[in-house]
């Protein structure tokens, strides 16, 4: 008689084990959240191609679900396969102050850092854990870094006595999030982030309370976003809330990208399927002439409003060499 088939089940390692490990904080209709260990707050950007050299994530997931979000591949790290997993599985990351700012100390002045780089650091989860204040706190005891916080969420603007603490230290600039100012087309392309009115509105709230905030179109969509109609009218919204700076990337399309864009294409947008299929399916990056249009055109609208670029050159505030009181920390 032939023995009984096992399935072997893959041994865990790292992230993957950790998340196995994960305590269950709340379990919602749509959403479970988990508390995990993180091993360290700051994650190094090996990449010339992004404007910053320090990551950091305070979640793991992100529940706003954006269809064509690429950080869907992150999940994969901790064997969740399901590319929905990483809508409904939030890791909220086990936040040790301590730790943190030896962390922060240890980098030298400048050091640029990016906050939100794969997830959105004011998702819903952050209300329950306040692991991105608490971050920002950390940033509020030290001097001398470029920050940026990437997030499609109104809210930032509960923290604004914190950030304005740490702009008065570091380089601080919120980025905003604004793909499109249609509603509608938001709600499709974005279901549980905040509307875009909401967004820009945190925007005029940030500038008026003295935050350096810019506004970032992107992805941008062939077909659904990238009209110089629809791109002109989110700088002007961005303008007219204060916005310093504006800008926009084409959106790429990975594997774990497609598998939800695709049906979301054919459901809502079945004519554009042919179009997305011929420019998608060989390659996750559209190349050649079409980005380069996009750049000219972002190019132009920046340049029709009087924006800087996103990522600002070399200012730097003027307390960071001169307040003795910060060369305390
Ligand atoms: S807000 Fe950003 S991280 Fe969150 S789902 Fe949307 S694109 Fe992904």
């Amino acid at each position: 008689m032939p023995a009984p088939l096992t399935t072997a089940r893959p041994v865990l390692v790292g992230i993957a084990k950790m998340a196995a490990e994960s305590q269950k904080l709340q379990a919602k209709s749509r959403v479970d959240y988990f508390e995990i260990a993180a091993r360290s707050f700051l994650h190094k950007c090996n990449t010339d191609r992004l404007p910053f050299r320090w990551g950091i994530n305070p979640y793991r997931g992100c529940e706003f679900g954006c269809k064509y979000c690429y950080a869907r591949y992150a999940h994969e790290f901790m064997e969740l396969h399901d590319p929905l997993d990483f809508e409904r599985r939030i890791y909220a990351k086990h936040f040790d102050a301590d730790t943190f700012l030896a962390e922060l100390r240890k980098l030298p002045r400048g050091e640029t850092i990016a906050l939100g780089t794969a997830t959105d650091p004011y998702q819903p989860a952050e209300r329950r854990y306040g692991v991105t204040r608490a971050i920002l706190r950390a940033f509020a005891q030290t001097s001398g870094l470029r920050l940026g916080i990437t997030t499609k969420s109104q809210l930032v603007t509960r923290d604004i006595a914190v950030l304005q603490e740490v702009a008065r230290r570091h380089f601080l600039t919120i980025s905003m999030t604004v793909t499109t100012v249609d509603t509608a087309l938001a709600r499709l392309l974005e279901p549980m982030a905040p509307s875009p009115d909401l967004r820009l509105a945190a925007v005029r709230k940030l500038t008026s309370n003295g935050i350096r905030a810019t506004v970032f179109a992107a992805p941008i969509l062939p077909l659904l976003t990238d009209s110089d109609a629809s791109l002109d009218a989110v700088a002007r919204a961005a303008r007219s809330a204060g916005a310093k700076g504006f800008g926009g990337s084409v959106v790429f399309l990975k594997p774990c990208a497609w598998q939800v864009f695709l049906p979301f294409l054919e459901e809502n947008f079945p004519l554009l399927v042919r179009r997305y299929r011929e420019r998608f399916e060989r390659s996750a990056y559209l190349r050649g002439d079409y980005p380069e249009r996009i750049v000219e055109r972002i190019a132009r609208i920046r340049q029709r409003y009087g924006f800087e670029s996103r990522f600002h050159d070399q200012e730097e505030p003027e307390l960071w060499p001169h307040d003795r009181q910060l060369l305390l920390f």
